[in-house]
């Protein structure tokens, strides 16, 4: 029997004190409920990778929803039930809440590869994860606080920064798996191993098979991760847009056009690429293969649609790019968004950028130097005509030809 590995002193190092206070108070009640109790997923991987996480998950061998009660009867808080996972949510008076889980319960339909023989309920529950490095648990029971549960060797592969399913059926069983893998590759700068990486392409088919809503929250996962353009490349040598009609060769446009987006965002203070939504990444590949309307399936928000008509008649209306006074920008540009407009101008090499830019920035605090109100006292009818002459004092505003009143009602003699 090899020595079991005991990380009491690295969760001691690493964690914040009110998340490893936690775990000893978790410890206690793990000691007089007489059940075993471990501390399970990401947090274990992160404190390998000495990365922060503060998410606690827990997984009991007997009942999650008892072992939640429990905690709650030693130190408060309230306890959610979700009675047809088995788990529970305790969450703590300080604000900290802690997922619960029973080892037992199958939140899975029992994987098809899973060995008859009796496997322990831990390991059965490891079983039944993602990855290698995500499937090792530490013990929090008193005597044993701290001790690894490696099974699948998690440990070996984060060493060699490595991703690695459990088993052949993996990504068969649950393809959203694969978006995993790909996330967990592109954050830590791991790769797949040539297995895992053969089954992800021999499985992408089944993608198609999911929910539009399944993948867009796998998206949205993706894309607030860091590097989205490799991201969007590395989903490319996988097959996974080519799945959905997007063209096999124009992965490098697609990287491109990402990559420029984001700069673009961060040249500018005013916006921030972490602010950039999901949307606007995903869409990227069926834009360069000319079929926008493919990513409709996808767009399950008002804002999302918006989004896709907005890049689809920035393609169509002409001369607007050439226009130049910051001013003029806003007669071509004033009904769209700002995601779409920065969108559209880091798709190539943009001479007017930073124009454009300053436009975008500026047009949300344009001074109301006249309004409807004013345009009738000059004697003015109300009508369709109003929002044009607006809309033209905007241009002029933004443009620094109008700066008071006075001028602008100058300016309005024109439309008498
Ligand atoms: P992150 O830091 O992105 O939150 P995480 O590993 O904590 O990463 P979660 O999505 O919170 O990711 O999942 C927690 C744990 O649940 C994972 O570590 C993994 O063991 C397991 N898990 C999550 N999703 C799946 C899945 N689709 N299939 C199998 N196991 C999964």
């Amino acid at each position: 029997q090899p020595e079991v590995r005991n990380l009491k002193n690295e969760m001691k190092r690493q964690l914040p004190a009110r998340t490893y206070s936690m775990l000893d108070d978790i410890s206690r009640t793990a000691e007089h409920a007489g059940v075993p109790v471990y501390l399970i997923g990401g947090i274990v991987r992160d404190l390998f990778l000495e990365r922060p996480n503060e998410d606690i998950d827990i997984v009991v061998e007997g009942s999650g929803i008892d072992f939640a009660n429990h905690l709650q009867a030693d130190y408060g808080g309230s306890v959610k039930i979700h009675e047809n996972f088995g788990t529970a949510t305790w969450h703590h008076p300080s604000k900290l809440s802690i997922d619960v889980t029973s080892a037992r319960v199958e939140y899975y339909d029992r994987p098809a590869s899973l060995p008859d023989v009796e496997l322990s309920t831990l390991n059965e529950d490891l079983y039944r994860r993602d990855f290698t490095i995500n499937s090792m648990a530490l013990c929090l029971n008193p005597d044993i606080f701290g001790d690894l549960v490696d099974p699948f060797k998690g440990q070996s592969d984060l060493r060699s920064k490595t991703i690695k399913v459990l088993h052949n059926l993996s990504f068969i069983e649950d393809p959203t798996r694969i978006l995993r893998a790909v996330r967990f590759e592109t954050r830590f700068n791991f790769l797949m191993d040539k297995q895992t990486e053969s089954l992800a392409l021999n499985s992408m088919a089944r993608m198609k098979d999911l929910s539009a809503h399944r993948i867009v929250e796998e998206m949205k996962r993706m894309f607030k991760d860091e590097k989205p353009p490799e991201t969007i490349r590395r989903l490319f040598e996988l097959q996974f847009w080519q799945q959905f009609g997007a063209d096999d060769d124009i992965r490098e446009e697609s990287f491109v056009h990402a990559s420029r987006m984001d700069m673009v965002y961060d040249r500018h203070p005013h916006f921030q690429s972490n602010k950039i939504s999901w949307f606007d990444y995903f869409v990227i590949p069926f834009y360069h293969s000319g079929k926008s309307h493919l990513a409709k399936t996808f767009a399950l928000t008002r804002q999302n649609n918006k989004f896709l008509q907005d890049i689809r008649d920035l393609t169509e209306i002409d001369g607007w790019e050439k226009t130049e006074g910051v001013g003029d920008f806003h007669r071509f540009l004033k009904d769209f968004t700002d995601d779409a407009i920065l969108f559209f101008i880091s798709k190539e090499h943009f001479e007017n950028e930073d124009i454009i830019v300053s436009y975008v920035e500026k047009r949300h605090d344009i001074p109301p130097i006249l309004t409807g109100e004013d345009l009738i006292q000059q004697g003015l009818k109300p009508g369709r005509q109003f929002r044009e002459i607006l809309m033209e004092l905007d241009v002029a505003v933004l443009n620094g030809e109008i700066k008071t009143k006075e001028a602008a009602l100058e300016w309005l003699d024109k439309y008498r």
